[in-house]
């Protein structure tokens, strides 16, 4: 059965088990500031588990993509060593939201192994949670019962907190599992050993597949557990292991989801898989990593230097030294991995074919970037090696081996490796202490905490009114007290609230919530899982909280503000469209009161006349004060069909709001606030163009206010250079003119100089003292630079033999030195111009150096040049 089969059974199955088949959330988490990346099916069903929210059906099933790679899940150093872990992997999962329990998921978990995939049923373990005194949660009894009739208790295991109780973090919904294991051992090694002893002990041919949880309680910040208010169920089963069970491999690398990439990796490299273990470790990573990378940047997380994006590019630069160290690439090969990827995946994950391109570019940038930090590594490498050997050292130190990972991103394996080729080793413990030290430090930089929410009211339903309403009374649903980097913040939930949570690039709103008469100010607000969120940081707060009503106003005057930028983005995205062409994509944008900043795909910079034409459109559509089409309950392939564009890596409902502002110009999915007219933005001024990315451009603008403000200052400049210049006809010629005069001048003064050094050098030559066959000239003169002086250094050395020549001059009120000496004289008589322009400097407190023949000195000090030519000549009157 191939792999694309055996993910359509498993959703046929639970369809025809009144399961409703939903599409993967993107593999960047949003809204949820406990997750980076989704890390598990039931990520994106989070609220429902914690009765934030209703699910559109109560049973649902899907494939999500998932990244283990950050956080409480992270197996990225297992990736490529073993055969069954990975970075990004396909978690196919079926739900139940307070319907079915653990009575119809375990059977239809058994029918759909055994009977659809026809698994053999003697290689089938199952575990049970055996109970934790502690957390005061009871033996499965319940999960036992319903195993034991259908596989018998000796296929039974009872397993422990850490495998059998699973948690979605430190806090939130949790509840014991029931895991499915298979024994995919030869017939011969099941003879000689049960697989039941190797369940949970890491055997690479024993796995689990499948983990059936069953949510009931929630975990509080205390660590105690309540119950849920109704039960869930939540699975989710590795579909790259389920592949590698069902096709009867030993190994996930092994199935037709990898064997694809593997080939085309090995053939590029020269090599075959299965003959070596580092190439093999390292076809593994890079068949898995590109996967990883490809699907992160389609869902629109772009490699970078902080957050997700780092840990994007530290994915990628994991493959990329794995291919540079064990398979010999010196160019960029991954990206040439991306099309085999999109094909495989059309229709499954249709992401990263419809952005094949940019996905494959963006790569490639990355790889062309890292392979110079390594060339660059290599450099470095080379000349602590050289100082270590000068040295008689054979050992790296470890803060060295930090430095050139955490600084120059050079690996330590790598590294490492390198020392050994040239007979070195490296400081394993300094490094470690090295990194540990780092960790601590960036620990202590975002360390917060936070007490349980303290809920105030039940409520089905948080309402957001900011779209008609900026001022409600409200009441408090429940807050929260946290400690972060500002300190004492409390998040507050209101039940109804015009307050914009930050979305979609646009800023949250600030405002008040005001108490009787107090009005306690609110920072930010901000989306966490569905919640509206207010931030607080007024320690009256405390005092002050509960459940009688209070009035939330938003500052309107900062919101309108926003508006006019929103609604611009809207604007100059259909004017890059129509200027640029359909390629232009959003690639992010944040909206602010102050500025627009919008990223889009684009490979070339945006020219002059383009930026213009962009302005010109957007301004053209102000002035037509186009009113706002807002429709808030939209289907999705209506909106899709009227032409609005939806962003990849966004989650949309099966409803959605859509913004018009004139059918046949700009129609946009989108939540966020906007201006009822376009005349009430005013002006629309770009003020920069720049590259953020390969293949990523960023345009800054304003709107209103802050244009015409930096159209008037451009004007004052104007002015001012009409006052300075006396007002002429026509500025542009008059600075012209000036600059032309200037040049005229300049040559002017270089000829000046010129004739002037030669008179002065005609002076010196008659002023030649002899001591013995030295020929001494040691002169103050008059120069207009130091250039002058050396040049003068030079012509009187190439016309006067045996010359010892010290020129002293002020320049521009600064003491200059020039020392000249003959070569014959450097290596007779012991002369070093050197030597001599140090001590000569004193004079004029100031320092020098150069060569033997020749050197110079600058200082401070004007009225020592006399005497510095007077000591001058004691070198040579002996
Ligand atoms: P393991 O102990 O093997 O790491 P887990 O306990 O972390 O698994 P769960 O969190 O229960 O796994 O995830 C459900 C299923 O997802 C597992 O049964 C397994 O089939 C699959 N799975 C988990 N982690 C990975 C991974 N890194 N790569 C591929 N599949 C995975
Ligand atoms: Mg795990």
């Amino acid at each position: 059965m191939t792999s694309r089969e055996i993910r359509k059974q498993f959703l046929d199955f639970f369809a025809s088990k009144g399961h409703l088949i939903v599409p993967s959330a993107p593999l960047v988490a949003k809204n949820d500031p406990t997750l980076m990346f989704n890390n598990s099916g039931m990520a994106q069903f989070k609220d429902f588990f914690l009765g934030n929210g209703t699910p559109p059906s109560k049973r649902i099933a899907d494939t999500q993509k998932c990244l283990r790679v950050s956080g409480k899940h992270n197996d990225l150093e297992d990736v490529g060593f073993d055969t069954y872990h990975h970075t990004m992997f396909e978690m196919l999962g079926n739900w139940s939201f307070g319907d079915y329990f653990k009575k119809e998921a375990l059977a239809w978990s058994w029918e759909l192994l055994t009977e659809v995939y026809k698994l053999p049923k003697d290689r089938i373990y199952v575990s049970v949670f055996q109970g934790d005194e502690k957390d005061g949660v009871p033996f499965d009894q319940e999960a036992w019962d319903i195993w034991k009739a259908i596989v018998g208790e000796e296929r039974i295991i009872l397993g422990n907190k850490k495998d059998n109780f699973w948690e979605m973090g430190e806090t939130g919904p949790c509840g014991p599992c029931s895991e499915i294991h298979i024994d995919l051992r030869d017939a011969e090694e099941v003879a000689l050993k049960s697989g039941k002893e190797l369940v949970n002990a890491d055997h690479p041919q024993v796995v689990e597949i499948w983990n059936n949880v069953f949510m009931q309680f929630e975990r509080m910040a205390d660590g105690s557990l309540v119950p849920l208010p109704s039960k869930h169920v939540d699975t989710g089963m590795g579909f790259e292991r389920l592949c590698m069970a069902i096709q009867g491999k030993q190994s996930n690398y092994d199935t037709d989801v990898f064997q694809g990439t593997i080939k085309l990796i090995a053939d590029k490299a020269g090599k075959v898989y299965g003959q070596d273990k580092w190439t093999d470790i390292s076809l593994r990573v890079i068949a898995d990593h590109i996967r990883a990378i490809a699907f992160a940047i389609a869902d629109g997380q772009l490699p970078s230097n902080n957050k997700a994006g780092y840990v994007i590019r530290r994915i990628l630069r994991r493959a990329v030294r794995y291919g540079y160290t064990y398979l010999g690439f010196r160019e960029p090969f991954l990206h040439s991995i991306v099309p085999l990827l999109s094909e495989q995946f059309d229709g499954v994950f249709p992401e990263l074919i419809s952005q094949q391109d940019f996905v494959a570019k963006v790569i490639l940038e990355e790889e062309n970037s890292f392979l110079r930090t390594l060339e660059n590594g290599l450099k470095l490498l080379d000349k602590i090696t050289v100082d270590l050997k000068a040295n008689n050292q054979t050992v790296i130190n470890g803060e060295q081996v930090f430095e050139l990972n955490d600084t120059f991103g050079f690996p330590v394996d790598l590294t490492a490796l390198i020392a050994r080729e040239n007979g070195l080793s490296i400081d394993e413990e300094g490094y470690k202490a090295a990194l540990q030290a780092q960790k601590e430090r960036s620990r202590k930089d975002a360390s917060t905490s936070a007490e349980d929410w303290v809920i105030l009211q039940e409520v089905d339903k948080i309402e957001f009114v900011g779209y008609d309403e900026f001022e409600t009374v409200s009441s408090i649903v429940k807050y929260q007290k946290v400690q972060n980097k500002q300190g004492t913040q409390y998040k507050v939930v209101l039940d109804k609230t015009p307050f914009y949570a930050e979305s979609g690039g646009q800023v949250g709103d600030k405002g008040t919530i005001s108490f009787g008469g107090v009005a306690i100010e609110v920072l930010d607000t901000k989306k966490e899982n569905d919640l509206i969120v207010h931030f607080i940081s007024d320690k009256r707060f405390e005092s002050l909280v509960s459940d009688e009503p209070v009035k939330a106003s938003i500052d309107l005057a900062r919101r309108k503000l926003t508006n006019n930028n929103h609604t611009s983005t809207h604007l100059m995205q259909a004017a890059l469209k129509q200027v640029l062409g359909s390629h232009v994509n959003q690639k992010g944008s944040l909206v602010n009161n102050e500025i627009l900043r919008f990223d889009f795909s684009h490979f070339q910079k945006v020219t002059d006349e383009e930026i213009a034409q962009v302005e010109e459109i957007v301004n053209q559509k102000i002035r037509e004060n186009i009113p706002l089409v807002e429709e808030r309950n939209v289907p999705i392939s209506e909106a899709t069909s009227r032409g609005a564009m939806a962003l990849f890596g966004e989650k949309y409902g099966d409803f959605v709001r859509v913004i018009t502002f004139d059918k046949n110009y700009s129609v946009e999915l989108c939540g966020g606030t906007h201006v009822p007219a376009t005349g009430n933005i005013g002006l629309f001024k770009i003020i920069t163009e720049t590259s953020v990315a390969t293949g990523v451009r960023r345009i800054e603008a304003v709107t209103s206010e802050k244009a015409f403000e930096i159209l008037r200052e451009q004007e004052a400049i104007l002015d001012q250079l009409n006052q300075l210049l006396k007002a002429p006809k026509d500025l542009v010629k008059a600075v012209a003119s000036l600059l032309e005069e200037k040049n005229a001048l300049a040559k002017k003064i270089e000829v000046f100089e010129q004739e002037k050094l030669q008179a002065t050098k005609e002076r010196l030559l008659n002023k030649i003292v002899s001591y013995g066959s030295i020929n001494a000239i040691t002169e103050v003169v008059e120069v207009g630079s130091a250039d002058a002086l050396k040049q003068l250094a030079y012509e009187l050395k190439a016309k006067v033999g045996d010359l010892y020549c010290v020129l002293g001059a002020e320049v521009a009120g600064k003491p200059q030195l020039a020392v000249m000496i003959a070569d014959n004289l450097v290596a007779d008589k012991g002369l070093n111009a050197g030597q001599i322009i140090r001590e000569l400097a004193k004079e004029v407190k100031g320092g020098g150096g150069g060569q033997p023949f020749f050197a110079t000195a600058g200082g401070s000090d004007v009225s020592g040049l006399a005497n510095a030519i007077e000591k001058s000549k004691t070198f040579v009157n002996a």
